[in-house]
């Protein structure tokens, strides 16, 4: 059995309030969150799971999504993934996107030889989002304009895509959100995406701020819980480097 290397990888910061990672808290409690993405390799395919906060429209996005959102010249998933791991945009042969929340998929059109998985019901919502979704779910980064619909493979549940890397369908935050099992040799990690924030949510069984149905939150960070031994969370904000070797590990 192959084992999978993987990094994640810092693509700017969002400052908001603990409300929008906790639900009914603290809504008025500033908290600077950091987007994440993640690269794996088992040797033969570089993978990225999200593709993070696109840099070059960052105006764009502040003006139409948030307006305090952040990403110095070094943290644009491009240039910080070369910095990582080395690899160039067109080395990538897979893209994982949890969801298409613009700050996970902001980047996939750079990488123009990578496959892009999600799940069908992402996919398909992400056209109709809910009232609340609706900025957050901006078109200009996925719609047919940014990427050929011919390089989107859908996935209807759960599916091992390689050895030891398995799309395990997570939804709450949004109807099709899927997180990411990779097999490492200190065992299964999930990369959680907005399934999962902050490793508070999950040590404490709190629901995310953002979410379309709060019973399919719990019943996903159940399951990732039941599946993964580590966590990295999609907007853990108390870890400051670009990259971490030692991930959250999840209690039994
Ligand atoms: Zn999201």
């Amino acid at each position: 059995m192959k084992f999978w290397k993987i990094k994640a990888i810092k693509a700017g910061t969002i400052k908001t309030t603990i409300g929008d990672t906790i639900r009914y808290k603290s809504l008025d409690v500033p908290l600077e969150i950091n987007s994440w993405f993640v690269a794996a390799d088992d040797g033969e395919h570089k993978v990225l799971i999200d593709t993070g906060i696109d840099g070059n429209s960052i105006e764009w996005s502040r003006n139409n999504i948030i307006e305090t959102v952040y990403q110095d010249e070094t943290q644009h998933p491009i240039t910080a993934l070369k910095k990582e791991t080395g690899w160039n945009a067109e080395d990538v042969d897979i893209i994982i996107n949890t969801h298409l929340h613009y700050d996970h998929c902001g980047c996939n059109k750079y990488f123009q030889n990578a496959k892009i998985y999600i799940q069908r019901k992402e996919f398909e919502s992400a056209f109709h989002p809910v009232k609340a979704h609706e900025s957050i779910y901006a078109q200009r980064f996925f719609d047919k304009n940014s990427i050929s619909y011919f390089r989107w493979n859908f996935l209807e549940g759960e599916k091992e895509i390689l050895p030891g890397l398995i799309c395990l369908p997570t939804p709450g935050h949004t109807y099709g959100h899927q997180s990411v099992l990779i097999l490492t040799e200190n065992g299964t990690v999930c990369v959680a995406g907005d399934a999962v924030p902050t490793v508070r949510n999950i040590n404490e069984n709190l629901e995310t701020g953002v979410s379309v149905d709060s019973s399919k939150v719990i019943e996903s960070m159940d399951a990732i819980r039941i599946r993964a031994d580590y966590i990295i969370t999609g907007h853990e904000p108390n870890i400051k480097e670009n990259s971490f070797t030692s991930f959250s590990k999840l209690a039994g």
